[in-house]
């Protein structure tokens, strides 16, 4: 037996044109969407979707949920993102370089406490799921448990997360600089542990934190190991910030500046 469900409201979504790159959105104000066994089965003005005649007995048979005037919309989707700097909101006015320093590193040391690390994984997906996020890709923190523990929670919220444990062996405070060996084999058995788990819902990603952070050696072995998992994703900063650019520039005796001004 099927299971259906039925919301009313103002129902917003954008709507895209296969590929035309000509977008644009639906908008029924008095809207309603017919959900049936968890997908979509019907959407449109509550109105004209009430008079077709296969919908109407259906819609007799369930309690339509009506929201009144608040939205109805697709899950937000965040591209990049970091889970220890919801402890540091706000916190800016400064240069890249400085602003790891000052705010970012301290903030991202205290996740070596696997119950603080918890704590803050909890409270950072509890945010995304009440602000409608459904998609996430995260940056954890070098600390492997404190990446387990965060695919522990993502868990918990159902919601889509490609995540990774911060990989970092080179210019990184001494509590945050990793053996190399070390953060491509945790990152290894991350990935192996929680890639598709949860009916595919989470997804690793080997993250690397940008040049300025790793030598060579792990740039080419978590190049490897994205190899040897088909599917994982690779998550990285590139060119933020010119003084960024040109540390990396120094760190690289091979690198050549393209379109650099
Ligand atoms: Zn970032």
């Amino acid at each position: 037996m099927s299971s259906i469900a039925a919301y009313k409201g103002h129902i917003v979504s954008p709507i895209s044109a296969s590929g035309s790159g000509d977008y644009s959105f639906i908008d029924y104000p008095r809207g309603l969407m017919v959900v049936t066994d968890g997908k979509l089965t019907a959407l449109g003005d509550f109105d004209q979707l009430s008079e077709r005649s296969d919908l109407g007995a259906v819609l007799r048979q369930v309690t339509i949920e009506d929201f009144g005037k608040r939205l109805i919309m697709p899950g937000l989707i965040d591209m990049h993102l970091h889970l220890p700097q919801v402890t540091q909101t706000a916190k800016s006015g400064q240069h890249l370089l400085a602003w790891l320093n000052r705010y970012i590193f301290p903030a991202e040391c205290k996740f070596s406490d696997i119950d603080y690390a918890r704590r803050i994984a909890r409270w950072f997906f509890a945010e995304l799921a009440a602000n409608g996020t459904t998609l996430s890709v995260v940056f954890t923190t070098i600390h492997k448990e404190a990446c387990n523990v965060a695919f522990e929670e993502a868990a918990r919220t159902h919601s889509r997360v490609i995540m990774g444990k911060v990989m970092m062996d080179l210019n990184a405070p001494a509590a945050l600089c990793e053996v190399t060996q070390e953060s491509l084999t945790g990152s290894m058995e991350l990935a192996r542990k929680w890639h598709n788990a949860h009916d595919g819902l989470l997804q690793y990603a080997f993250t690397p934190r940008f040049g300025v952070t790793s030598t060579p050696e792990l740039l080419s072995g978590t190049g490897e190991l994205w190899k040897r998992f088909p599917g994982t994703y690779m998550h990285t900063h590139l060119a933020e910030a010119r003084e960024e650019i040109q540390t990396v520039a120094a760190l690289s005796g091979s690198a050549q500046l393209y379109g650099y001004v």
